[in-house]
């Protein structure tokens, strides 16, 4: 358990798996942003049991995430986190 992060140029995705109760919404909203359908296996985040019917999760996430922080948004239990730093104007 732990804090698994995405960064991508100015923006970051940050799960803290000790807040995740397993719930998928994640998965279903990012699977959604590039499927268009609900399909959990096709999401850019990861979220396993550690033992078979247990309540401890790991939250990972693939190659194809992009920090774009939908996921972030729709977590009910705060367990995700999403900063976009803005650029400074030179
Ligand atoms: S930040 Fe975007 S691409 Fe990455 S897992 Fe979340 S919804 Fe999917
Ligand atoms: S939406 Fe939040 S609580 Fe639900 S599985 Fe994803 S990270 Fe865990």
């Amino acid at each position: 358990m732990g804090l698994a992060y995405k960064e991508i140029e100015n923006k970051r995705i940050i799960a803290d798996d000790e807040k995740c109760n397993g719930c998928l919404v994640c998965q279903l909203r990012c699977s959604f942003r590039f499927e268009k359908a609900f399909n959990p296996e096709k999401a850019a985040i990861k979220v396993n049991r550690f033992t078979k019917g247990g309540t401890d999760y790991f939250i990972s996430f693939t190659e194809k995430c992009d920090a774009c922080g939908i996921c972030a948004k729709h977590c009910p239990y705060d367990a995700l986190s999403w900063i976009k730093e803005e650029k400074e104007v030179a």
